[in-house]
Protein backbone atom coordinates (compact mmCIF):
# COMPACT_ATOMS: atom_id res chain seq x y z
CA UNK A 1 0.00 0.00 0.00
CA UNK A 2 1.14 3.55 -0.96
CA UNK A 3 2.53 5.31 2.05
CA UNK A 4 0.17 8.13 3.08
CA UNK A 5 1.87 9.95 5.95
CA UNK A 6 3.15 12.64 4.01
CA UNK A 7 -0.18 13.38 3.10
CA UNK A 8 -1.55 12.99 6.57
CA UNK A 9 0.63 15.85 6.97
CA UNK A 10 -0.26 17.64 4.70
CA UNK A 11 -4.16 17.34 6.02
CA UNK A 12 -3.00 17.98 9.30
CA UNK A 13 -1.68 21.91 7.58
CA UNK A 14 -5.27 22.49 5.58
CA UNK A 15 -6.58 21.74 8.61
CA UNK A 16 -5.07 23.61 10.84
CA UNK A 17 -5.97 26.15 7.65
CA UNK A 18 -9.29 25.95 7.84
CA UNK A 19 -9.48 26.84 11.20
CA UNK A 20 -7.95 29.55 10.78
CA UNK A 21 -10.03 30.98 8.49
CA UNK A 22 -12.55 29.95 10.64
CA UNK A 23 -11.13 32.27 13.07
CA UNK A 24 -10.86 34.75 10.78
CA UNK A 25 -14.27 34.84 9.92
CA UNK A 26 -15.92 34.86 13.87
CA UNK A 27 -13.34 37.12 15.30
CA UNK A 28 -14.12 38.33 18.87
CA UNK A 29 -12.62 41.37 17.88
CA UNK A 30 -15.32 41.49 15.02
CA UNK A 31 -18.03 41.46 17.17
CA UNK A 32 -16.56 44.04 20.15
CA UNK A 33 -16.06 46.16 17.20
CA UNK A 34 -19.38 46.36 14.96
CA UNK A 35 -21.05 46.54 18.42
CA UNK A 36 -18.47 49.50 19.58
CA UNK A 37 -19.63 51.19 16.67
CA UNK A 38 -22.94 50.98 16.53
CA UNK A 39 -23.24 52.48 19.95
CA UNK A 40 -21.66 55.25 18.71
CA UNK A 41 -23.48 55.42 15.78
CA UNK A 42 -26.71 55.55 18.27
CA UNK A 43 -25.32 58.26 20.53
CA UNK A 44 -24.70 60.35 17.63
CA UNK A 45 -28.16 59.98 15.67
CA UNK A 46 -29.59 60.96 19.79
CA UNK A 47 -27.16 63.90 19.70
CA UNK A 48 -28.26 65.28 15.72
CA UNK A 49 -31.86 64.56 17.23
CA UNK A 50 -31.19 66.84 20.19
CA UNK A 51 -29.46 69.47 18.28
CA UNK A 52 -32.22 69.91 15.99
CA UNK A 53 -34.77 70.11 18.34
CA UNK A 54 -32.52 72.97 20.33
CA UNK A 55 -32.06 75.00 16.92
CA UNK A 56 -36.00 74.40 17.04
CA UNK A 57 -36.72 75.78 20.58
CA UNK A 58 -33.80 78.80 20.17
CA UNK A 59 -35.63 80.19 16.92
CA UNK A 60 -39.19 79.61 18.37
CA UNK A 61 -37.89 81.92 21.39
CA UNK A 62 -36.34 84.56 18.47
CA UNK A 63 -39.69 84.75 17.33
CA UNK A 64 -41.09 85.00 20.53
CA UNK A 65 -38.73 88.15 21.67
CA UNK A 66 -39.94 89.92 18.10
CA UNK A 67 -43.34 89.22 18.77
CA UNK A 68 -42.87 90.76 22.25
CA UNK A 69 -41.24 94.05 20.41
CA UNK A 70 -43.94 94.36 18.22
CA UNK A 71 -46.30 94.18 21.73
CA UNK A 72 -44.11 96.79 22.99
CA UNK A 73 -44.37 99.00 20.06
CA UNK A 74 -48.29 98.20 20.11
CA UNK A 75 -48.56 99.21 23.79
CA UNK A 76 -46.44 102.82 23.02
CA UNK A 77 -48.61 103.60 20.86
CA UNK A 78 -51.84 103.14 22.14
CA UNK A 79 -50.58 104.64 25.13
CA UNK A 80 -49.56 108.04 23.52
CA UNK A 81 -53.09 107.79 21.65
CA UNK A 82 -54.50 107.37 25.28
CA UNK A 83 -53.22 110.97 26.14
CA UNK A 84 -54.75 112.80 23.28
CA UNK A 85 -58.13 111.05 22.90
CA UNK A 86 -60.91 112.91 24.70
CA UNK A 87 -64.05 110.73 23.89
CA UNK A 88 -64.31 108.50 26.89
CA UNK A 89 -65.51 105.58 24.42
CA UNK A 90 -62.28 105.88 22.20
CA UNK A 91 -60.45 105.89 25.80
CA UNK A 92 -62.01 102.81 26.57
CA UNK A 93 -61.71 101.23 23.63
CA UNK A 94 -57.77 102.12 23.62
CA UNK A 95 -57.42 101.04 27.47
CA UNK A 96 -58.86 97.73 26.23
CA UNK A 97 -56.34 97.86 23.18
CA UNK A 98 -53.38 97.86 25.98
CA UNK A 99 -54.62 95.05 27.87
CA UNK A 100 -55.03 92.74 25.09
CA UNK A 101 -51.81 93.30 23.85
CA UNK A 102 -50.32 92.92 27.66
CA UNK A 103 -51.91 89.75 27.84
CA UNK A 104 -50.43 88.54 24.68
CA UNK A 105 -46.92 89.51 25.93
CA UNK A 106 -47.68 87.84 28.88
CA UNK A 107 -48.26 85.00 27.56
CA UNK A 108 -45.18 84.64 25.06
CA UNK A 109 -43.20 85.57 28.70
CA UNK A 110 -44.93 82.64 30.39
CA UNK A 111 -43.86 80.26 26.87
CA UNK A 112 -40.58 81.65 26.55
CA UNK A 113 -39.83 80.81 30.19
CA UNK A 114 -40.68 77.55 29.25
CA UNK A 115 -39.01 77.30 26.12
CA UNK A 116 -35.43 78.39 28.03
CA UNK A 117 -36.17 75.52 30.25
CA UNK A 118 -36.00 73.26 27.63
CA UNK A 119 -33.15 74.49 25.94
CA UNK A 120 -31.41 74.59 28.73
CA UNK A 121 -31.89 71.05 29.63
CA UNK A 122 -31.08 70.50 25.71
CA UNK A 123 -28.27 71.84 25.91
CA UNK A 124 -27.37 69.49 29.06
CA UNK A 125 -27.82 66.57 26.97
CA UNK A 126 -25.87 67.59 24.08
CA UNK A 127 -22.99 68.26 27.00
CA UNK A 128 -23.72 64.26 27.55
CA UNK A 129 -23.95 63.24 24.23
CA UNK A 130 -20.63 65.03 23.48
CA UNK A 131 -19.11 63.56 26.69
CA UNK A 132 -20.17 59.97 25.27
CA UNK A 133 -19.31 60.42 21.54
CA UNK A 134 -15.46 61.03 23.09
CA UNK A 135 -15.08 57.98 25.16
CA UNK A 136 -17.35 55.75 22.76
CA UNK A 137 -15.03 56.76 19.92
CA UNK A 138 -11.96 56.08 22.06
CA UNK A 139 -13.59 52.68 22.80
CA UNK A 140 -14.18 52.15 18.28
CA UNK A 141 -10.54 53.04 18.11
CA UNK A 142 -9.23 50.63 20.34
CA UNK A 143 -11.47 47.92 18.78
CA UNK A 144 -10.06 48.68 15.66
CA UNK A 145 -6.63 48.26 16.63
CA UNK A 146 -7.49 44.68 18.40
CA UNK A 147 -9.02 43.95 15.35
CA UNK A 148 -6.20 44.58 13.40
CA UNK A 149 -3.82 43.17 15.52
CA UNK A 150 -5.73 39.79 15.53
CA UNK A 151 -5.93 40.20 11.56
CA UNK A 152 -2.36 40.56 11.44
CA UNK A 153 -1.93 37.50 14.00
CA UNK A 154 -4.58 35.24 11.50
CA UNK A 155 -2.31 36.26 8.34
CA UNK A 156 0.90 35.72 10.49
CA UNK A 157 -0.45 32.33 11.18
CA UNK A 158 -1.73 31.88 7.46
CA UNK A 159 1.77 32.88 5.64
CA UNK A 160 3.29 29.83 8.03
CA UNK A 161 0.89 27.50 7.31
CA UNK A 162 1.26 28.70 3.75
CA UNK A 163 4.75 27.80 3.77
CA UNK A 164 5.06 24.51 5.68
CA UNK A 165 2.26 23.16 3.26
CA UNK A 166 4.30 23.99 0.66
CA UNK A 167 7.27 21.92 1.90
CA UNK A 168 4.67 19.35 2.89
CA UNK A 169 3.27 18.61 -1.15
CA UNK A 170 6.61 19.09 -2.78
CA UNK A 171 7.09 15.56 -0.89
CA UNK A 172 3.82 14.03 -1.86
CA UNK A 173 3.42 12.69 -5.67
CA UNK A 174 0.81 15.17 -7.57
CA UNK A 175 -1.30 12.82 -9.02
CA UNK A 176 -2.24 11.96 -5.14
CA UNK A 177 -2.68 15.34 -4.00
CA UNK A 178 -4.43 15.69 -6.94
CA UNK A 179 -6.89 12.75 -5.57
CA UNK A 180 -7.02 14.03 -2.56
CA UNK A 181 -8.50 17.57 -3.67
CA UNK A 182 -11.18 15.57 -5.27
CA UNK A 183 -11.68 13.76 -1.77
CA UNK A 184 -11.47 16.90 0.40
CA UNK A 185 -14.06 19.04 -1.69
CA UNK A 186 -16.55 16.24 -1.59
CA UNK A 187 -16.60 16.45 2.16
CA UNK A 188 -16.88 18.60 5.39
CA UNK A 189 -14.62 15.65 7.50
CA UNK A 190 -10.87 14.92 6.59
CA UNK A 191 -10.08 13.32 3.71
CA UNK A 192 -7.03 11.33 5.60
CA UNK A 193 -6.79 10.19 8.39
CA UNK A 194 -5.13 7.34 10.71
CA UNK A 195 -6.74 4.72 13.28
CA UNK A 196 -6.35 4.95 16.85
CA UNK A 197 -6.94 0.95 17.90
CA UNK A 198 -9.64 -0.05 15.17
CA UNK A 199 -11.15 3.45 14.74
CA UNK A 200 -10.90 5.63 11.63
CA UNK A 201 -10.15 9.14 13.33
CA UNK A 202 -12.46 10.98 10.53
CA UNK A 203 -15.26 9.55 10.98
CA UNK A 204 -14.59 7.51 14.12
CA UNK A 205 -16.58 4.61 13.33
CA UNK A 206 -14.38 1.31 13.97
CA UNK A 207 -13.24 -0.92 11.45
CA UNK A 208 -13.74 -4.77 11.69
CA UNK A 209 -10.80 -7.32 11.87
CA UNK A 210 -11.12 -8.41 8.46
CA UNK A 211 -11.54 -4.85 7.13
CA UNK A 212 -8.24 -3.96 9.20
CA UNK A 213 -6.74 -7.20 7.64
CA UNK A 214 -7.48 -6.64 3.93
CA UNK A 215 -6.28 -2.95 4.19
CA UNK A 216 -3.24 -4.18 5.41
CA UNK A 217 -3.06 -6.46 2.69
CA UNK A 218 -3.50 -3.77 0.01
CA UNK A 219 -0.83 -4.23 -3.20
CA UNK A 220 2.15 -1.59 -3.15
CA UNK A 221 0.59 0.68 -5.71
CA UNK A 222 -2.80 0.94 -3.72
CA UNK A 223 -4.26 3.66 -1.36
CA UNK A 224 -5.76 2.33 2.16
CA UNK A 225 -9.75 3.75 2.51
CA UNK A 226 -11.91 3.53 5.31
CA UNK A 227 -14.55 1.22 4.14
CA UNK A 228 -17.10 3.90 6.10
CA UNK A 229 -16.66 6.96 5.33
CA UNK A 230 -14.16 6.37 1.96
CA UNK A 231 -11.14 8.62 3.30
CA UNK A 232 -7.30 7.90 3.33
CA UNK A 233 -6.80 6.03 5.94
CA UNK A 234 -2.94 5.92 7.38
CA UNK A 235 -2.63 2.25 8.83
ZN1 LIG B 1 -13.71 6.64 8.28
Amino acid sequence: MVALQPLFELQKIDTGLLQLSHRQATLAERTNLTKAKSTLTATQSGQAVAAAQLDKVKSEITNLEAANKKCEAQIVKYSQQLRTVIAPREAEALQHEIETVRAERSANDDQELLLLDTSESLEQQLKQFADQINSQSEIVAVATLALNQALKSCEAGKQLLDDQRLVAASLIDPKLIKLYDIKRNKRTTPAVADVHGSKCQSCHLDLSVVELATLKKLGVDEYAECPNCDCYLVV
